[in-house]
């Protein structure tokens, strides 16, 4: 019988829910099946697929399904016998494809593999007395923002704070029960808000990346291919505004990038975009002045290359420069120097490829 300060813990477990599985994997593919630094996620209806391409020939993929219906964590199914569960969901997926590649196909190439239910959800209550919880345990989100692990190691960052914390205030002797229960308790609230967020973002994401529902089904049809910093936003917001070691200076190339660390904005801070983007007008005009203004061929000799190139070299990665990034005549126009048109979205199934901030796994959504 749990004493009734626990009770919070079975309200908790009543939220998890189950409504995807995962079928995850790590494949060696011929090398012209898959392009370096670009991840390829399809999308299709009740279903979705990421192809993430890791060094020389490895590749690593993750697949969902959306279950007959919404489980309780109690219910969900366990797949105890995985290797015949996973062949069963490749008998039902196996036609799932990147580009003219099936899931069949890379299955045939995979040699490590499981098949997990997604929970998804998080707990009220992540300690209990001396005891604590962090990660996977008391926040769990589906892997398509690719943030779980993330948050996990906020959460650890955010409890190792109020251990130094406890520490440094009892530096004369043991610190009382109550001031560790307060201590973790704290832990729990500096974290709450930001972990809520992650798993609401990954969440909304899956269900996006399945077409779930009308509205979802509506982005992806009209939306997505016009919003090609779509994830990458989602991203960076989930990033920036992580936790910090306290007792640690902060590392110097985490203020030294397009989006520097910056622990009042991203997720969990409702931070108003339009405000931020009101502010920032008179750099906005500043910049138009500054680019008028000067030769940016003369600051930046490589520019003029780059742009005659059409391409960008990241180390082993090469981008193509976008000619049509909006999708919307006139706008698109206004960056293209030889007035190209805009052209139909993607290949034939909605291409966004982008090259933002320091991500070099470009994303590109393939509808099916
Ligand atoms: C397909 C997939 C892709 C993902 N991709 C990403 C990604 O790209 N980026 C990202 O940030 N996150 C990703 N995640 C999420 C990430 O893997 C998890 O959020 C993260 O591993 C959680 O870490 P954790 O330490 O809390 O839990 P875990 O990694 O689950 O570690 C818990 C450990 O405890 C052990 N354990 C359990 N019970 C006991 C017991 N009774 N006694 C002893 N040991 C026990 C387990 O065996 C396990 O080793 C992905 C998840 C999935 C499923």
């Amino acid at each position: 019988m749990l004493p009734e300060s626990m009770s919070p813990l079975l309200t908790s477990l009543a939220a998890i829910k189950v409504e995807f599985n995962c079928l995850f994997g790590i494949a060696d593919l011929p090398r012209d099946w898959f392009e370096t630094g670009r991840l390829d996620m399809s999308i299709g209806h009740g279903r979705c697929a990421a192809l993430v391409p890791g060094k020389g020939a490895r590749v690593y993929f993750f697949s969902s399904e959306r279950l007959d219906k919404s489980y309780k964590l109690s219910d969900a199914p366990r797949y105890t016998d995985n290797a015949k569960e996973a062949r069963a969901y490749i008998a039902r997926n196996g036609d799932v494809k990147w580009g003219p590649r099936t899931l069949a196909e890379v299955w045939e190439k995979t040699h490590t593999f499981r098949l997990v239910p997604l929970e998804e959800g998080i707990f009220k209550m992540w300690t209990w007395g001396r005891i604590v919880c962090a990660g996977d345990s008391i926040h769990k989100a589906t892997p398509n923002l690719a943030a779980g692990g993330n948050a996990a190691v906020e959460s650890a960052a955010a409890l190792a704070n109020q251990i130094k914390l406890l520490a440094d205030a009892s530096k004369h002797g043991r610190p009382t029960e109550d001031q560790v229960r307060r201590g973790l308790v704290a832990y729990q609230e500096t974290r709450q808000a930001r972990a809520a967020e992650v798993i609401r973002l990954s969440d909304a994401l899956i269900r996006v990346q399945c077409r779930s529902g009308l509205l979802e089904g509506l982005f992806v049809q009209y939306g997505l291919a016009h919003l090609a910093d779509f994830m990458q936003d989602m991203a960076g917001d989930m990033i920036v505004g992580a936790v910090q070691l306290d007792y640690l200076p902060l590392p110097v190339r985490s203020l030294r990038v397009t989006e520097p660390f910056n622990p009042r904005q991203g997720s969990g801070f409702k931070e108003s975009k339009f405000k931020r983007a009101f502010l920032a007008l008179p750099f906005l005009a500043l910049a138009a002045a500054t680019l008028s203004a000067l030769d940016l061929t003369v600051v930046f000799p490589w520019v003029e290359a780059t742009v005659k190139k059409g391409v960008v070299q990241v180390g082993d990665v090469s981008v193509p420069i976008l000619k049509t990034f909006y999708h919307v005549k006139g706008v698109d126009e206004l960056y293209v120097e030889d007035g190209t048109t805009p052209g139909p979205v993607g290949e034939a199934n909605g291409l966004c490829q982008v090259l933002r901030h320091q991500h070099l796994l470009l994303p590109r959504y393939l509808r099916y």
